[in-house]
């Protein structure tokens, strides 16, 4: 094969499917050519070398062909396989939904270095945080930022004042807060607590310590779910599949592992 087919790259698998006898088809995340489709070829035969190496959430070194359908996965060796987020159920699920997240919102070929760079300290967080759900919010709210749906907090959408802390309400549709008089007339405006308030701004200025410091009631951490997955969901204009997942978790009590002294 001319060495001009091959070229490496970083990678983080998002998604995986079985395709065939022994193969798998992947999306992955890279730091310069955005996400794309790879094939691992015999990589579910007990002796392949790439065994081990292409599997979830792992951030790995690639080699790939081009192909002419799909690139071909040559050689993988891992950087880190974020053991942690694979401890617990709550973790796993808060990194599908965050794979799914990226993958949703991105488009093949595409590079967003803050996008990849903000993947592998997130799959980090949700591993280690005493709050994995906070890693999730930060996320969300940095994503929004670096693909371009920033949401406004500081001032007004529609009358453009600057907003203090209390009587603010969050409108999906517009992308940010209104001011009292504002929300109040537009009825897909929710309102949001100072604490709700406060947390999006912190989240919002990348101050992810800070953030993770902050120890979430439970009627704040809905709040801040609701705020941020309404105004997802009214971007993407649909739901996202590990939602539903979450969401029974939830039901189910598993929320406790957020936890973790
Ligand atoms: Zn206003």
């Amino acid at each position: 094969m001319p060495a001009s087919h091959l070229y490496r790259t970083e990678a983080i698998v998002l998604k995986r499917s079985d395709f065939g006898e022994a193969d798998r088809i992947v999306t992955l995340y890279t730091p310069r050519l955005g996400k794309l489709r790879a094939i691992a070829k015999g990589v579910r035969r007990p002796k392949s070398r790439l065994g081990g190496h292409v599997e979830l959430f792992i951030h790995s070194k690639m080699l790939l062909a081009k192909g002419r359908h799909l690139d071909i996965i040559t050689q993988s060796e891992n950087i880190n396989s974020f053991t942690r987020l694979r401890e617990d159920l709550r973790r796993t699920s808060l990194a599908y939904y965050v794979g799914e997240l990226l993958d949703q919102f991105t488009e093949d070929g595409v590079e967003n270095y803050l996008a990849f760079d903000l993947l592998v300290k997130t799959f980090e967080r949700i591993g280690e945080s005493r709050d994995p759900e906070v890693a999730a919010r930060f996320f969300e709210v940095q994503l929004l930022g670096h693909l371009g749906y920033r949401p406004q907090l500081h001032t007004c959408i529609r009358c453009n004042i600057t907003v203090g802390p209390t009587g603010n309400f969050f409108s999906a549709a517009a992308g940010g807060v209104l001011c009292l008089d504002c929300g109040q007339t537009d009825p897909r405006a929710r309102g949001l607590t100072v604490n709700g308030f406060k947390m999006l701004r912190l989240l919002q200025s990348g101050d992810y310590a800070t953030a993770v410091r902050v120890r979430l009631e439970p009627a704040l951490r809905r709040e801040l779910q609701a705020v941020t997955r309404n105004y997802i969901e009214f971007i993407l204009e649909r739901q996202l599949k590990s939602i539903g997942f979450l969401d029974a978790l939830s039901a189910n009590g598993f929320d406790a592992v957020a936890s973790r002294p």
